[in-house]
């Protein structure tokens, strides 16, 4: 018999992989957590039914919320994740060798758990020595902590369960309170495709732009994730993401990249017109 997962993207729209295996199930007081086997993804992690990484495509969602800010300012050191509990985040944080601290901040620590034995590749990196892992929630932790970050990577689930207050006016203040000068916050937005989605990010973009003095949106395409067009936030405090940029800085790096390259970069930030309209309809 052949074994399907289905995924109620919105009300009107569901989307199916054919799966070999559902390899595991389990519940923490946050969420339901799985991970499944496809010929199609390779394996995947679900939460609370919802699409959050697969092997295939996960270079995608991870190279661009992480390099995009990395090539806009090559001095940064200390990073905060916001989520980001199956890894790939950190993975390509920690390419960079003269980040010096990465904290990573995920309420659930069976995502990280689960994410160590069923997707090795993707949590690979969360043993390096500079990663300190804090299982709490990341909306008290930017309340409280004293540290200053110069970068924050907001990798959140939606905005309904534990990731809603990651939506909110007080949790970007926060952000912007404990970012250095030259301080970047990108932050997952959800797609700007279905209505359900697109009125959340210009929320999420609205209450942005009004504490930040630099913001804006980027796109990259995202074959799992509903409509499969998908946007962070780019929101500074001084820097633009393409008039600071030193792409001659980035790549002497080396740092190789199956997604992300500088001429993307630029092309990321330029709009669907109809995605235009809506941040300025705002
Ligand atoms: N790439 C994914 C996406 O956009 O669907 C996100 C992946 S990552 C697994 C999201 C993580 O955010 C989850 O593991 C979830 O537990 C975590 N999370 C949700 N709300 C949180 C909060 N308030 N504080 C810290 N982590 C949170």
């Amino acid at each position: 018999m052949e074994l399907w997962y289905t995924e109620q993207q919105t009300d009107e729209v569901r989307f199916s992989i054919k799966v070999k295996q559902h390899l595991y199930t389990g519940k923490s007081e946050f969420q339901d957590v799985d991970v499944f086997e496809s010929e199609e993804f390779g394996k995947f992690l679900t939460l609370d039914g919802l699409m959050m990484v697969t092997e295939k495509d996960e270079f995608i969602y991870h190279d661009m919320i992480t390099h995009v800010a990395m090539a806009t300012n090559p001095n940064i050191k200390k990073v905060l994740v916001i989520g980001g509990g199956d890894g790939g985040t950190v993975r390509e944080l920690t390419r960079y060798s003269h980040i010096e601290k990465i904290d990573m901040v995920e309420i659930d620590k069976l995502v990280v758990d689960v994410s160590r034995e069923y997707l090795p590749i993707t949590a690979s990196k969360l043993d390096d020595p500079r990663v300190n892992l804090y299982f709490e929630d990341g909306i008290r932790f930017v309340a409280d902590t004293k540290e200053i970050y110069d970068l924050i990577l907001v990798d959140s689930t939606d905005p309904i369960g534990p990731g809603e207050g990651l939506f909110t006016t007080e949790f970007y203040q926060n952000c912007f309170n404990i970012l250095s000068d030259n301080g970047i916050l990108v932050n997952q937005s959800e797609s700007p495709y279905y209505d359900q989605f697109s009125h959340e990010m210009k929320r999420a973009h609205k209450k942005i732009k009004n504490i930040f003095p630099i913001s804006k949106v980027y796109q990259f395409h995202m074959p799992t994730y509903p409509s499969g067009h998908w946007l962070f936030g780019f929101a500074s405090k001084k820097l633009d993401p393409i008039k600071d940029v030193d792409f001659d800085k980035w790549n002497a790096l080396g740092i190789k990249t199956k997604y992300y390259n500088p001429q993307l970069h630029v092309g990321c930030f330029a709009l669907p017109s109809y995605v235009q309209e809506m941040l300025d309809n705002e």
